[in-house]
């Protein structure tokens, strides 16, 4: 590694600084009091005290006042550790005159002694000292507090103290005498630095905490911007035996980019523990486009396409759900509630008695994805359901699949058994249509008949 006066790094961290100021800060002369360094952090704060104190009043009006001595609030401490007392004092004058809390001690073993008593935002230490040199200084202090920056200072640069200064996370390696504006833009540089890197790492703590910190601002206006936008699809549901239509399922739909499909709006409803509002604002809008088609019908009369409304499990818990006055509620007679046998109920409660109460109603229910390899014949026995929906897994291909066909051939004996209608959805061809026929769905749903789209499509029978 060289080390280039003057030359820097593109980064900030290191600089080795030319002397090139008309006023720098002389060294030599008497060294740093003994006592200082036992006496401990106190009576170097007292002595620390009236050096700025003096330093601040000579400083008044003075010359080498930069701009940065106009924002220097609050006032940053600087704890400068040298032995040679002129040099110490004449620094301690002039930073205070450009408005920083100065403490000056003559050794590592007060600075440790310092930094354990006191708050300091920069250090600023010599390299060559008695008893602990500037380098093992800044390894002490590594420990003490990784993100206290230090500023070296020498009159005798070397190769190898300047590596091992960056190695240590040294800021900046100063040439004595330093110049007054280099010091303090220095100074003022590496606080900046280092308050940046250590808020990085709360950050960086905070997130492998809580993964869900991280974009959750986003993920919300993602969130409000899909609900601001939300409107629901319909696809049709036909009746195996003569292609009539036999309902519509209602599916939501997002012109948010970031949310694309019905699985990233829940997951970031989910995320965001917005479930309850995002079912609330599909039912509403499910509601608001079917209730003309329920215009005509009597409390004992109710004929027509029934609405497939998708449920979230945690909507069971929405008491809106429940309540009467609520516009889908209004055409629950009219409404069969999809559960998906994907999310686990086991946080949901007694599913029983909320099922109960949603048949009390006059809802029907369907057990939704059925076959897709989940909990499929607990939801069976919790739900009782009137409807159920294969999977399209189970769909897909199934003409050349006699495993599939005999899978579908007995859910649909048992749910004929038990008085249930099977709805075999996703189906996309005649071929697939055929064997699903043969074995006895009573309804169907899929892109060969209609795709999903604003209300209502027309569908076809081929
Ligand atoms: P799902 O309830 O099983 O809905 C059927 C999905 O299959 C829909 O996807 C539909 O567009 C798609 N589909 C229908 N026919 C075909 C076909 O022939 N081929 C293929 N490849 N796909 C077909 P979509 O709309 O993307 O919805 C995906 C899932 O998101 C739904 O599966 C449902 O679990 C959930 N979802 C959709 N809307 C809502 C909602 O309003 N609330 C809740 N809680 N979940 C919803
Ligand atoms: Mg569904
Ligand atoms: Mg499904």
């Amino acid at each position: 590694m060289s080390l280039k006066p003057g030359g820097k790094p593109p980064y900030f961290p290191f600089v080795a600084q030319k002397l090139t100021s008309s006023a720098p800060i002389r060294h030599g002369g008497p060294r740093f009091p003994s006592e200082a360094t036992r006496a401990g952090a106190a009576a170097v704060e007292a002595n620390a005290a009236a050096v700025t104190d003096t330093a601040t009043d000579a400083g008044r009006g003075g010359e080498h006042r930069t701009p940065w001595a106009t924002l220097a609030a609050p006032k940053l401490r600087v704890l400068i550790v040298d032995d040679e007392l002129a040099l110490t004092r004449s620094l301690a004058r002039v930073l205070a005159s450009h408005g920083f809390g100065v403490v000056p001690v003559g050794d590592g073993a007060a600075a440790i002694a310092a930094l354990q008593g006191g708050r300091f935002d920069v250090v600023l230490s010599d390299i060559r000292m008695p008893t602990m040199d500037g380098v093992e200084l800044l390894r002490a202090l590594h420990t003490l507090d990784p993100d206290l920056p230090v500023l070296l200072m020498t009159a005798d640069p070397r190769v190898e103290t300047a590596a091992q200064a960056v190695e240590l996370g040294a800021l900046q390696y100063l040439l004595k005498p330093v110049p007054v504006d280099d010091l303090v833009l220095g100074i003022r540089r590496a606080v900046e630095h280092s308050q940046t890197l250590r808020r990085q790492r709360e950050a960086l703590e905070l997130m492998r905490e809580n993964p869900l910190v991280e974009g959750r601002a986003d993920l919300a206006i993602h969130l409000d911007r899909c609900l601001a936008t939300l409107w629901v699809a319909f696809q049709p549901i036909v009746r195996s035996g003569d292609g009539s239509l036999f309902g519509y399922e209602a599916l939501l739909r997002s012109t948010e980019p970031t949310l694309p499909h019905p699985g990233a709006v829940i997951d970031a409803a989910e995320k965001l523990h917005r479930i309850h509002e995002l079912g609330r604002r599909v039912r509403a809008l499910a509601a608001e486009s079917f209730a003309p088609m329920c215009a005509c019908d009597t409390p004992d009369g109710a004929a027509g396409p029934l609405l497939f409304v998708n449920l979230h499990t945690r909507d069971l818990l929405d008491p809106s759900l429940t309540d009467r006055s609520e516009p889908l509620a209004r055409l629950a007679h009219r409404v069969v509630l999809e559960v998906t046998e994907r999310a686990a109920m086991d946080d949901v409660g007694d599913v029983r008695a909320h099922i109960a109460t949603l048949r009390a109603m006059g809802y029907r229910i369907a057990l939704d994805d059925l076959g897709a390899g989940y909990a499929g014949l607990t939801s069976f026995a919790l739900l009782e359901p009137d409807f159920v929906k294969l999977d399209m897994s189970l769909v897909r291909d199934v003409h050349t699949s006699p495993l599939k066909q005999k899978l579908i051939g007995s859910m649909t004996g048992l749910c004929k058994d038990m008085g249930m209608q099977i709805v075999a959805e996703g189906i996309e061809t005649v071929e697939e249509r055929a064997p699903l026929l043969d074995l006895g769905c009573d309804l169907m749903q899929g892109y060969l008949f209609a795709k999903p789209g604003r209300a209502f499509p027309a569908h076809v029978w081929p």
